[in-house]
This record gives C-alpha cells, sequence and structure tokens, in this order.
C-alpha cells in the first residue's frame, strides 16, 4: 500500500549538527534512522522538523545561537535538495505536497527558550516556525515542562495569545500535567501533541493521561504517538505496542484525532525505536499493522497523514 506519511515530530536540524559531517542526502549512519532516501522511500509527504534549543542544551550556547544556528542549517539543507525539500509557510504551499512530490518541512519549535519575548514573536513566523512547545523537559520564562509541576506564566499566557494572532499551533509535548491544564484552559486555537503517548497504556511521566487526549480532541487537535521503547512499554518494543498506544488514543479521541510524530533519531538511536522500524522508510509499517488490526482504510490513511494534513490547513495562513 502506498502511504503518504506526515511525521510530526524529526530533529532533523539537532541530528545532522550532532554528526559532524553527516549528509541527510545519503543514507542514515547506523544505528540513525533519519535521512532523505529514508523519507522519500518511506513516502513522506511532510516534515514537522524542529528547531530544539534549550538555553544551554547545546554546548552550553544560548538558546538564540542554538536556534540560529539551526535555521541556517534548514536552509543549506533546502538549498542543496532543492528538488526534493521546500519549506511549507501556506496553505498554498501545503497543496503542493503529495505522493511522489516534493517533501514540505513545517518548523516546530521545541522549548520556547529562544523566543526572548512575545512581541518578537513575527520574527519567529517569517523564519518559517508554525507550531511552538512553550517548554521542553525544563522550564522557562512562559512555562514548566515534563521535569517539574509548575504551570504557565503570565508570559506564557501573553505567548498563547501571540501564537493564537499569527495563526500558530501549540504543542503540548513536554508540558507537565499542570502546564497542559492550563494550556487547554488559555489556548484558543486548536491543540496539538506532536509526539505523545497514551499514560493509560503505559504510565510514563511524558505520556498524555485521558482528560487531556478527550479534551485536545474537543479542540479539533491531535494527539500523536512517538517511538521511543520507554515511553510504549518496559523492556523492548515492537510495532504492535505502537498500535496499542493508537489503539487507546482512537478509542478516546476518535481515529481524526490521532497522528504520528516519530521523533526517530531525537537523541536516541534505533535500539530504542520498536523493533521492525529501522528508519523513516518503514513508517508505513504501523499503518499496515492498523490494517491488518481491523482498521478501515480510510483510518488508517488518516492517521498516516491525512489528521495532520487537515490540522495544518486549518491553522497555516492563506
Ligand atoms: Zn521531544
Amino acid at each position: 500500500m502506498g502511504w503518504f506519511i506526515v511525521d510530526g515530530h524529526e530533529d532533523v536540524a539537532m541530528t545532522l549538527l550532532q554528526d559532524e559531517g553527516r549528509d541527510f542526502g545519503a543514507p542514515a549512519p547506523t544505528g540513525r534512522g533519519l535521512s532523505l532516501p529514508d523519507a522519500r522511500r518511506g513516502g513522506l509527504g511532510v516534515i514537522l522538523a524542529t528547531i530544539f534549543a534549550p538555553e544551554g542544551y547545546w554546548h552550553g550556547r544560548s538558546a538564540m545561537a542554538a536556534a540560529r544556528e539551526q535555521f541556517r542549517l534548514y536552509e543549506d539543507l533546502l538549498d542543496k535538495h532543492e528538488e526534493h525539500l521546500f519549506r511549507v509557510e501556506s496553505r498554498g504551499d501545503l497543496a503542493l505536497c503529495r505522493a511522489g512530490g516534493p517533501i514540505g518541512i513545517v518548523h516546530l519549535v521545541e522549548g520556547a527558550d529562544p523566543i526572548a519575548s512575545p512581541d518578537v514573536l513575527d520574527w519567529w513566523v517569517d523564519q518559517g516556525g508554525r507550531v511552538v512547545g512553550l517548554a521542553w523537559n525544563t522550564p522557562n520564562r512562559y512555562s514548566g515542562g515534563t521535569n517539574d509541576d509548575r504551570g504557565l506564566s503570565a508570559e506564557g499566557r501573553e505567548l498563547l495569545e501571540a501564537m493564537h494572532e499569527h495563526g500558530v499551533l501549540c504543542d503540548v509535548s513536554h508540558l507537565n500535567r499542570r502546564a497542559v491544564d492550563d494550556v487547554l484552559l488559555a489556548a484558543q486555537g486548536p491543540v496539538v501533541a506532536s509526539h505523545s503517548n497514551a499514560h493509560a497504556v503505559y504510565p510514563h511521566r511524558r505520556n498524555l493521561v485521558d482528560e487531556h487526549v478527550r479534551a485536545i480532541a474537543d479542540r479539533n487537535g491531535l494527539v500523536c504517538v512517538m517511538l521511543h521503547d520507554d515511553h510504549l512499554r518496559d523492556g523492548r518494543a515492537g510495532i504492535d505496542d505502537v498500535a496499542r498506544h493508537i489503539d487507546h488514543f482512537v478509542s478516546v479521541a476518535g481515529p481524526e484525532h490521532v497522528g504520528i510524530g516519530s521523533d526517530i533519531d531525537g537523541g536516541f538511536g534505533t535500539d530504542r525505536v520498536p523493533s521492525g522500524i529501522d528508519s523513516i522508510a518503514d513508517l508505513g509499517k504501523i499503518g499496515e499493522t492498523l490494517l491488518a488490526r481491523g482498521y478501515a482504510e480510510k483510518d488508517a490513511h488518516a492517521i498516516l497523514g491525512g489528521n495532520w494534513m487537515r490540522v495544518l490547513r486549518e491553522a497555516l495562513p492563506a
């Protein structure tokens, strides 16, 4: 079956910067799973490619310096591979993403540390930022993150408002429970979880509780399963474990509010990705597994890409 896949979370810039000299146009090195040949072979239509720049994370550099370096890398990548990759900034750009066509890159800012204040969000929008997660594992001026229990700050609420004005989607993956509660109360637009699994299936701190899954679906948003063993089960995971998380999300949110955000190469090797998935070229196997479990074809296609297309179409400017 040919799939048109939207991967809601890939740390393309970070992973390429980590391995000096790594060429996105060449097959991924052993143990890694992100490359342009794999993306093309796997039927990827759109990639949400991150700017991952928590303060001090990257060789102690400032969040802004790290973010600029990643934007620069994407610029080079888009130049070098202009035949196969292009930046999606509008609904019109999104309409050009089709099976076998060039792959659309939508920028997702994972953790708003480098966004100095809500007033400068327009600069980020000009650079192509279309999705922002307020915090990563560590808290910042806007919100608590995964590893603490702080909620949203006053500045976080202002940033949410600015995001709504600019049509920027809010990503709640990495926010702690209290912060997700706050976002769901304060945010006016749709909300997504770009890479988070189901807490009811495996109670990891990064996974989403049903109440949040339901609230995200109520706002016509999206919850996206990610492919790190540690967030899927105790021990080594397989594709069936990914499907169990999808089954649960579907039972709570309906098939139209579930997607994929693989996070492959997001700081872990393919030895921590469910067995059977060796690279992003294998994401279609998740669809095949859903079909084998009795999913309707239209639902499997929606989960693998159609739902992200809907959410992006509604959020992006004309
Ligand atoms: Zn992440």
